[in-house]
């Protein structure tokens, strides 16, 4: 038992980052191997190849993209029921977790969701999470194989281990549970153009500070000057300043990137629990004895109102 499955989540435009980060996470504990369900294309097997993939296993059954979670989950235990892996990862965003627990009690396995890291112990998998608003940490073993876990997006940075996978083909039958609730429509969200939360490497972030709805407009400038994502606190998803899908925390989105700039945001424990493993956290705010500047490696004291219209023309002017 070395071979480790991740299951492959794809966009509109290839492979999904997340998946890139599941078999960074997987080669930590043995041989990465991807389930995808749908069509391996040369573009999709070489994605996966290039981020240490040995084997594709492409997962055909009539009628998948019809239904909901239940054709990933039966995919993905028919492989494991094959291969009898170490390990399965999957995203841990709300459609991944579905997948993962209805996995965990088909193969009858331990599972340990929105883990931040996994290692090998003697032996056995031990999942990290970050837990009770970042407080805590907790390291949990594996007990009953397959490990099953849901990694937290950004908790692994993708790196490049180029393979060549081998490509097996699996034809499945879906049962009748899998068949239980159909999606009628399917209508692809407006594109902001911006990158996505989960996957941005910088995010600007607002909070009650920007003081309403237009003045949340400074955030998106300097958002779109760095080619960063825009996340906002909740105290602005509540107020109707920025849409709920922005908010980032204990009930929002978690998100680590390169850099998180800060601007008007207290630093409640709920944020801080959805940003502070973040690589560099700039805040800024015109309290100095904001908790955010706790967490900060760069802090301004002022007002967003001042300091990031200046900063948005400085870097137009550079870039320019
Ligand atoms: P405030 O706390 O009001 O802070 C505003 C800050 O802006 C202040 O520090 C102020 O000094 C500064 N400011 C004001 N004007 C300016 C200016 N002109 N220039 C610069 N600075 C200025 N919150 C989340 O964000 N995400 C969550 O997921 C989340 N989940 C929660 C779950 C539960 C169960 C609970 C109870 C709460 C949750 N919260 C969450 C809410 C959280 O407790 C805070 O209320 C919220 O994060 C505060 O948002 P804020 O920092 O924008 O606002």
């Amino acid at each position: 038992m070395t071979g480790v499955l991740v299951l492959v989540e794809t966009s509109t435009t290839g492979v999904r980052t997340s998946t890139f980060e599941l078999l960074t996470a997987a080669r930590r504990l043995g041989e990465p191997a991807a389930v995808l369900v749908g069509e391996a294309t040369d573009e999709v097997v070489g994605a996966l190849g290039r981020y240490g993939a040995s084997t594709v296993y492409a997962v055909s059954a009539a009628g998948t993209d019809e239904f909901l979670s239940v054709p990933r989950a039966e995919a993905l235990v028919e492989v494991a029921r094959r291969v009898s892996p170490l390990a399965v990862l999957v995203g841990s965003g709300p459609d991944g977790k579905d997948v993962a627990a209805r996995v965990a009690v088909r193969l009858d396995a331990g599972i340990v969701t929105d883990a931040v890291g996994v290692a090998l112990e003697d032996g056995g998998v031990v999942a990290t999470q970050s837990i009770v608003g970042g407080r805590f940490v907790a390291r949990s073993a594996v007990l009953r194989g397959p490990a099953v876990v849901t990694v937290r997006p950004n908790a692994f940075g993708a790196e490049e281990a180029p393979v060549t996978p081998a490509v097996e083909t699996v034809d499945l039958s879906l049962s009748e549970q899998a068949r239980g609730a159909r999606i009628v429509e399917s209508t692809p969200k407006a594109s902001s153009g911006r990158p996505e939360l989960g996957e941005a490497s910088v995010i600007v972030a607002g909070g009650r500070g920007v003081g309403s709805e237009d003045g949340f407009s400074v955030i998106e400038d300097l958002a779109d000057a760095l080619g960063a994502a825009v996340g906002a606190s909740r105290s602005v998803t509540d107020s109707g300043w920025a849409p709920h899908d922005l908010q980032i925390g204990q009930t929002g989105k978690t998100v680590a990137p390169e850099l998180y700039i800060a601007a008007g945001i207290s630093g409640a424990i709920q944020h801080r629990a959805g940003m502070q493993s973040s690589r560099t956290i700039v805040a800024v705010n015109k309290d100095p004895d904001a908790p955010i500047f706790g967490i900060a490696d760069l802090g301004v004291v002022g007002d967003l109102h001042t300091v990031l219209p200046a900063l948005t023309a400085l870097v137009r002017e550079r870039r320019s």
